[in-house]
């Protein structure tokens, strides 16, 4: 469902790209208007771009973390990650895994490739930002910063798959609101 939305809207962005340039070249007779509506885009599409690759890798994340979490799954390969105590976990506890994890997990970041192209600019700006976010939940010295949604997923094992939005859509929340941190950038 969350795929059909993406396309939906991404198909009325493109339909609107064709009309601004329809409009540029025979409704307006001023063509600076239709550079700056042009110029605007590509960078609202760039933007755009960004966002597509981190909503895809967290709802990516979310559906391969439930997988992880299969008792027999969980067992060969999702244990590693949950096998460091709560007390010590800190940002290099991010890519403690198993190797089979750390491949299956990011590859809902290469989604928007297939729909923009690729972009290097944007691939390098959106990794560095699910990177460093990947980092920064792992330590409870930046749950000022980032929350500790994440963190609540290592002491309470049932809940907290994704990101905070997804699991309150998929109802996967930690419900007790008293032990969240409420980050000053993300939560
Ligand atoms: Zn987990
Ligand atoms: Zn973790």
């Amino acid at each position: 469902m969350f795929f059909f939305y993406i396309f939906f809207f991404l198909e009325l962005w493109e339909l609107w790209e064709l009309w601004v340039p329809f409009q540029g070249t025979y409704g307006s007779p001023n063509p600076s208007l239709f550079v700056w509506h042009l110029t605007t885009l590509s960078y609202i599409k760039y933007m755009w771009s960004i966002i597509a690759h981190i909503f895809c890798y967290d709802i990516w994340f979310y559906i391969s973390h439930l997988f992880l979490h299969e008792p027999k799954i969980y067992g060969l390969i999702h244990n590693i990650h949950h096998s460091i105590p709560l007390r010590d976990l800190d940002y290099t506890s991010t890519h403690v895994a198993h190797y089979a994890e750390n491949i299956i997990q990011p590859l809902g970041f290469f989604i928007p490739f297939f729909i923009f192209g690729f972009k290097p600019g944007c691939a390098i700006i959106s990794f560095s930002i699910i990177s460093v976010r990947g980092l920064l939940r792992h330590d409870d010295r930046f749950s000022w910063l980032i929350g500790n949604h994440h963190l609540l997923h290592h002491k309470y094992v049932k809940y907290n798959f994704g990101e905070y939005w997804i699991d309150r859509l998929c109802g996967t929340n930690y419900p007790n609101k008293k032990e969240y941190i409420y980050g000053k950038i993300y939560t």
